[in-house]
């Protein structure tokens, strides 16, 4: 999957080097070209903004700069994604319907913004990563470019995106690993038995716990079995009962 990144910083995209997504550029699985709108100014200093019309704070990007940028590595199949604020809100819906594309743009803003006409201009879909303001649309890109990689064929084991949270509209069950009893906390006892069915109920029933309890709301938005229902029906009553001690989430 190819990613263009129209920034103004391409130094900060250098975390992207580290852990899984350092390995899928090097598995050439992504392809991350930063293109540093800088470079298409056509002023001696280098400048690339200026002050809005009709006055206010800040500085605006000049459109003429963007649009060079963007002219250097558009393709007719590439979807360019604004970083914005006033965006749809990033979801794993939204992430995973960009992850079939084969080409994304993405224009990083930055000071009070970039001139309306360009992005009128060029972009197909203004993303948001949260309701509050960056200082620019580089962490929102590698936050998209982070989370859309993970479902690139190839970048993470084949089952990992399938059943954590989010991925069916619920949180994911809690996860242990070794060792078995830690601070006199010991495992569940149903995650040691090798019996599959078991725990992949006792997993089912974990995850609408933990999003009854953590996030009621995607509970509203999810399809669910008249079982699930059934379970969610024994939880609530069980909330109203105190939690063991020293045994891990039963
Ligand atoms: N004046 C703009 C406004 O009020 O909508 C905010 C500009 S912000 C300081 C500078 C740049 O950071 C934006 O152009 C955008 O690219 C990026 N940005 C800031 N917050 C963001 C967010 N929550 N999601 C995505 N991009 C964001």
């Amino acid at each position: 999957m190819q990613f263009d990144v129209l920034t103004l910083f391409p130094g900060m995209f250098e975390v992207l080097n580290e852990s899984i997504i350092g390995r899928a550029k090097e598995k050439e699985l992504i392809n991350i070209n930063l293109i540093n709108i800088r470079d298409f100014s056509k002023d001696k200093h280098k400048k690339v903004d200026d002050t809005p019309y009709g006055g206010g704070a800040g500085m605006v990007l000049m459109p003429d700069v963007v649009y060079d940028a963007y002219n250097s590595v558009k393709s007719e199949n590439a979807k360019v994604l604004y970083m914005s604020p006033q965006g749809k809100k990033l979801n794993q819906k939204k992430i995973e319907e960009l992850s079939k594309e084969e080409h994304l743009i993405l224009l990083c803003g930055h000071y009070e913004g970039i001139d309306q006409r360009v992005i009128d201009k060029i972009v197909d879909e203004e993303i948001s990563i949260g309701d509050y303001v960056l200082t620019g649309g580089e962490l929102p890109a590698m936050v998209l470019i982070d989370s859309v990689s993970r479902y690139v064929g190839g970048v993470l084991k084949d089952d990992s995106t399938k059943e954590e949270s989010f991925s069916e509209g619920l949180l994911e069950y809690p996860q242990y690993t070794r060792p078995e009893v830690f601070e006199n906390i010991k495992v569940p006892d149903v995650l040691l038995s090798g019996h599959h069915k078991n725990i992949d109920k006792w997993r089912r029933r974990q995850s609408l716990k933990i999003t009854l309890n953590k996030r009621p709301d995607l509970l509203d938005k999810v399809d669910l079995s008249d079982e699930d229902n059934e379970i969610l029906k024994e939880i609530k009553i069980e909330n109203e009962v105190p939690n063991k001690v020293g045994t891990a989430q039963n």
